[in-house]
This record gives structure tokens, C-alpha cells and sequence, in this order.
């Protein structure tokens, strides 16, 4: 292909993008304190960050971090395995294992690299992997760069899945990989069916518990905790970019899986180690998860009142999962981002998702409250979201 014709193929598929009404245009945020963030400068509620406890603004975070960059400067260097692992990468991995139960934990450059790097390296020629449809897209990416069998199933028909198990011949690895809650819909993976069906086909089960961390459990350990099943789930992912309000992916587990983790792992051997000062604001993070459940109890009010008025206004897609990300499924995306920019003139910023995020046709608002926003604050947020479907409509 010649420039020229490069140039074209790249002008007509942007063409492409606009014309199905999927272009992404980026813009730029000042993150505010408390919820909000300011946008062409002005105020908005920011009901589309996953800071779900308030901590990515914590005075408490960022001082941790200061007194580390004052100490080790800013970028880590190098890989963790060559010479980019500090004492505060230690302590981090060390206050993970306390916090989730297990011997040992590893870090990695971000959630994504945690999924993309752990689902390659587990499964290869004549495994099978069998992915949630509605999985990230960094556990597909992990999936597809495997090289096993990729099987995508629905959790909402485990018999198929049930099925295709049964089928399942020679001895290769099986494995299922799952968010425990579901990034774009706020529903929860079946985690103890899940389990079962893992126990009973010798499946390892590999759960992403990205907007589990810090929001759900009794120690806010997330789903596999509330629902009473870590022990059953082969290996737990979590991230330290969401409720943890710091930056960064980990795996927490035995001492050999770990060890076998730090020799496998692609995204984690070849990339190098998160800074030193994101590890010591996570420590952090973790010691106020432990000490002020509150920060969750206030969360999840906030999210059960908006729950609760959406279900009212027949907004609301599943009526049987709970937390704080909920769509509001419009369908269309021009009707997507036309009520997205109706709110954001009223004050509020929603995300707006469409394909390929999401399933064609399915085009949303995807609200996410955090503990830091105020009763107040979400009456509002429903009344501009009235006055705005009020004019352009509501499909469903
Ligand atoms: C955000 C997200 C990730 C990626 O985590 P990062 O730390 O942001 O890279 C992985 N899985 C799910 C389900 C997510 O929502």
C-alpha cells in the first residue's frame, strides 16, 4: 500500500466510524475532589469514574505518595525481575496477601496487563477456554492471544455451558474466565454455579474481580467474598485502578502460584514496574478499606436509592444485581450521546457506551455512583434525566 493509499484506508475508516455514529472523541478533565471534576471549566457531577470509595483524591493517598516520589523518584526503571522492585512494592504485594487471605500477591502494570498476561500464560494448544460473552476486553485479548480452543458462552444459559463441558474430551486444561460483576451491565457473574461447574469438570476457574475490590464482602474483597466462595476460585484478579483509587493489577494467591506467576507472565516479565509512589498511595488505600467500612455502607445507599428510582421509571435493565455501576440502556448511540450531552448541561457527566463496548443495539448510559456523592446530588441527576428523555424519547 502506497502513503497515499494509506492515508485514505485510514480517512475511510474513521468515515466508517462516523458515519454508524461510533466515533470517540477525547476530551480533557480536571479531577476535582469529592465526585465532581471540571470540563471546559465547569463543574460537573463525575457520575462515570469507577473511584468508587472516594480514595484516588484522599489526603491520606497522596501524601503516602509524595513522601515516596521524594524518596525514590518517579518512574521504577526497570522490569520488577531486573531492578524496578522497591521496598514499597514489597509492602504492597505483602499488605494484598493480608488483605485477601493468601500467602503471597504479584503486581503488574495495570489490570489489564494482569488478564491479558495471566489468561495467555495459563492456557496454550489443546486447552480450552471457555469466556462469559460479556467479559473485558482484556480477558478476550487474553483469550485470543492463548492459542487454546475459545469457547464464548452465555451465563445466563449454564446448561449450554454445562453441555460443552460434558463434550469436552482429551487432556488438555479447561478453563472458565469471568468478571465477577460485569463492567458495562453492573450484574453479577453466577459465581457459586460457577464453581460448581468448575469442581465437577475439573475446570480452572479464573475470576476478574476488577469492580469487586473495595466495593463488596464483609472486608470488601469483592464478589467471590460476598458470595462465600473464594476458596473455590482457582485464581482471583483484582485491580488497583478502581476503588483503590491508585493504578496498577494483582493476583493474589498460594506461594506456588504466585512464584509460577512471576515466571510465566509476559505483561509482568517484559513491562516495567508500576512506580514505587502508586504502590505506597495503595498501600494506603488498603489500610483505609480496612478501617472505614463506612466509606462501602455509603456507597451502596447511594446505589440502592438510584437503583430503586430508575426501577421506578422502568430504567432499570436487571432488577436482580445491586452496586454502584448501572446502565440505562437508549439503544441508539446518536440518542445514546444526545441524552449523555442533555446531562452533561445540566451538570452531570454519564458515560456514554456503544458498540463495540457493548453489543450492537444496546447503546447506554453508564451511571457509576461513588460514596462521595450525596442524595442531593442524585435527585438532581434524575430530574435532568427525565426532562432529557422527556424530549428525546425512551425506548424501552
Ligand atoms: C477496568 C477493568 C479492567 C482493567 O483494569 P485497569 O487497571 O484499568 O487496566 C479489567 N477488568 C475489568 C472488568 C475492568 O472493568
Amino acid at each position: 500500500m502506497s502513503s497515499s493509499g494509506f492515508s485514505e484506508w485510514i480517512e475511510d475508516d474513521l468515515q466508517k466510524l462516523r458515519n454508524a455514529g461510533l466515533f470517540r472523541s477525547r476530551r480533557t478533565f480536571k479531577p476535582l475532589p469529592d465526585g465532581r471534576c471540571l470540563q471546559e471549566g465547569r463543574e460537573l457531577v463525575n457520575l462515570s469514574s469507577n473511584d468508587y470509595l472516594n480514595l484516588a483524591h484522599d489526603p491520606r493517598l497522596i501524601s503516602a505518595a509524595v513522601s515516596a516520589l521524594e524518596e525514590t523518584g518517579v518512574g521504577a526503571r526497570a522490569s520488577a525481575l531486573v531492578s524496578g522492585r522497591t521496598e514499597w512494592h514489597a509492602q504492597l504485594e505483602q499488605r494484598l496477601a493480608d488483605f485477601e487471605g493468601t500467602d503471597t500477591a504479584i503486581l503488574f502494570p495495570s489490570g489489564y496487563a494482569a488478564n491479558l498476561g495471566v489468561v495467555s500464560a495459563l492456557a496454550g494448544e489443546g486447552d480450552t477456554i471457555f469466556c462469559d460473552r460479556l467479559n473485558h476486553a482484556s480477558l478476550v485479548d487474553g483469550c485470543r492471544l492463548a492459542g487454546a480452543a475459545f469457547r464464548v458462552y452465555r451465563h445466563d444459559r449454564l446448561d449450554k455451558l454445562k453441555r460443552e463441558l460434558e463434550k469436552k474430551t482429551g487432556d488438555g486444561k479447561t478453563i472458565i474466565v469471568t468478571d465477577s460483576i460485569f463492567s458495562m451491565d453492573g450484574t453479577w457473574a453466577p459465581l457459586v454455579d460457577l464453581c460448581e461447574l468448575a469442581e465437577q469438570y475439573h475446570a480452572i476457574l479464573v475470576v476478574d474481580e476488577a469492580h469487586g475490590t473495595g466495593v463488596w464482602g464483609p472486608s470488601g474483597r469483592g464478589l467471590a467474598e460476598e458470595l462465600n466462595v473464594e476458596s473455590r476460585v482457582t485464581i482471583r484478579i483484582g485491580t488497583l485502578s478502581k476503588a483503590l483509587g491508585a493504578m496498577g493489577g494483582f493476583v493474589s494467591g498460594s506461594d506456588s502460584l504466585i512464584e509460577w506467576l512471576w515466571n510465566r507472565v509476559r505483561t509482568q516479565i517484559y513491562s516495567t514496574a508500576l512506580p514505587p509512589a502508586i504502590c505506597a498511595a495503595a498501600c494506603e488505600s488498603l489500610e483505609i478499606i480496612n478501617a472505614e467500612p463506612q466509606r462501602r455502607q455509603q456507597l451502596h445507599a447511594q446505589a440502592d436509592f438510584l437503583r430503586q428510582e430508575l426501577a421506578a421509571r422502568s430504567l432499570l435493565a436487571d432488577t436482580t444485581s445491586a452496586g454502584p455501576i448501572i446502565p440505562v440502556i437508549l439503544e441508539a448511540p446518536e440518542r445514546t450521546m444526545a441524552i449523555a450531552a442533555d446531562l452533561q448541561a445540566a451538570g452531570f457527566l454519564a458515560g456514554s457506551i456503544r458498540p463495540p463496548t457493548v453489543p450492537q443495539g444496546t447503546s447506554r448510559l453508564r451511571i457509576s455512583v461513588t460514596s462521595a456523592h450525596q442524595r442531593e446530588d442524585l435527585e438532581r441527576f434524575l430530574k435532568a434525566l427525565d426532562h432529557s428523555l422527556a424530549r428525546y424519547g425512551q425506548s424501552r
